[in-house]
């Protein structure tokens, strides 16, 4: 029997609670698929804090990078809010991050039917459906860059690109629209920014591998008012770091709801990190409300990633049946209402039936 190794972060706040019920969905998926998951539970943010006196431990990083794939909760919380910059619970977050060289960040932002009165844009622009994936390179150009202040008091960031970092990003892009719609939009501003003009000329080289692919480009200007005028054009947006940090925030406003969210992150390694967009949502931890559907949909892209594509499809199906079959938890608006773990009881006995 194959046999995949999970690092589950659980992490604090409402963390413990969602991951369970994706581990749940994922036991379901190991009874139909006939692989064999085995989790290696670790802590990392406060809760590491603790236990540690620090947000990650080398331990951890070197049991994540052995790993086919590590799931996340979130970190964080008032409890240590007032530790010293470098032992904040985001640092654990920052680290394994870098620790692993996940240098693309996958967002989807996906809508559904049911759910769509929850968004903030009207029903006719959201009738041709939504179902962008952001592709953000995720360690590099501007929040890398130097950085500094002059004597005479100015301040400057920098935006640096090399062809290695262009091309590396461009291809997840490209490998991902193989498996998707078959179009890749690159954002950039190469009217103004000679860093764009690189990384356009890089995509552009890259898409020579890819014939089937239709590349687009668009001014992350123009982007940003697309992606509210008419999303459904958009299979893939290719996007440097920080065009990506804000696209991704105004594509997952589309959806309209935080708790739907996943995201992934990889890079070098064969694991890649996979957690939901939202927080530890510390107001509403221990109550058994959180919806963990962005958790179990963070699993699927795990799956993706894994090379058991069915098997994520499957939990996708699951999810959109739980939803259109009326189940909510309270943050999805009115419907029959469920808590936490009822919502990933729900979903793993839907992966359990469709055996
Ligand atoms: P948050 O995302 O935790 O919460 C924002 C709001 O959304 C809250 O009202 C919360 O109850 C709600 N919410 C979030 N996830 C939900 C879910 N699954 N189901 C239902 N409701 C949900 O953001 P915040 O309040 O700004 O931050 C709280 C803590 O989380 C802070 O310590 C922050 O640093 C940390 N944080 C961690 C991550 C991460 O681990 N990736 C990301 C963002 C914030």
């Amino acid at each position: 029997m194959a046999e995949k190794k999970i690092v589950i972060l659980a992490g604090d706040g409402i963390g413990p609670e969602i991951t369970a019920e994706a581990v749940r969905v994922l036991d379901a998926v190991a009874s139909v698929s006939g692989v064999k998951f085995v989790y290696d539970p670790r802590d990392i943010g406060g809760c590491a804090i603790d236990k540690f006196g620090e947000p990650l431990t080398e331990a951890t990083v070197a049991a994540c990078k052995a790993a086919d794939g590590v799931l996340l909760g979130a970190v964080g919380g008032p409890k240590w809010d007032n530790q010293p910059a470098d032992k904040r619970p985001e640092k654990g977050l920052l680290g394994i991050r870098a620790a692993m060289g996940l240098y693309a960040n996958l967002r989807p932002a996906v809508i559904y039917p049911e759910l769509a009165s929850a968004s903030p844009l009207k029903s006719e622009v959201l009738s041709k459906g939504v179902d962008v994936m952001v592709v953000r390179e995720l360690i590099g150009g501007i929040y890398f860059g130097p950085r500094g202040t002059t004597e005479d008091g100015a301040a400057y960031d920098t935006e640096i690109y090399s062809e290695t970092e262009v091309r590396r990003i461009a291809k997840v892009a490209f490998d991902l629209a193989m498996k998707r719609r078959k179009k890749v939009t690159s954002v950039d501003k190469a009217n103004v920014l000679v860093s764009s003009r690189l990384w356009r000329k890089v995509v552009t080289e890259v898409a020579q591998d890819y014939p089937e692919v239709t590349l687009g480009h668009l001014y992350v200007d123009n982007a940003s008012m697309q992606l509210v005028r008419d999303p459904s054009q958009f299979d893939i947006l290719l996007c440097p770091n920080m065009f990506g940090d804000i696209l991704s925030d105004e594509a997952s406003q589309i959806t309209g709801s935080i708790g739907m969210l996943p995201s992934s992150s990889v890079g070098e390694g064969k694991a890649g990190l996979f957690e939901p967009i939202h927080g530890s949502a510390p107001d509403i931890a221990g109550k058994d409300i959180a919806n963990p559907i962005a958790t179990i949909l963070a699993a699927a892209m795990m799956l993706d990633n894994m090379d058991m594509t069915n098997e994520a499809e499957l939990v996708r199906k699951a999810v959109g049946d739980v939803i259109a079959a009326g189940y909510r938890t309270f943050d999805m608006g009115e419907g029959n209402r469920v808590g936490c773990k009822s919502m990933g009881e729900l979903i793993a006995r839907r992966v359990l039936a469709a055996n």
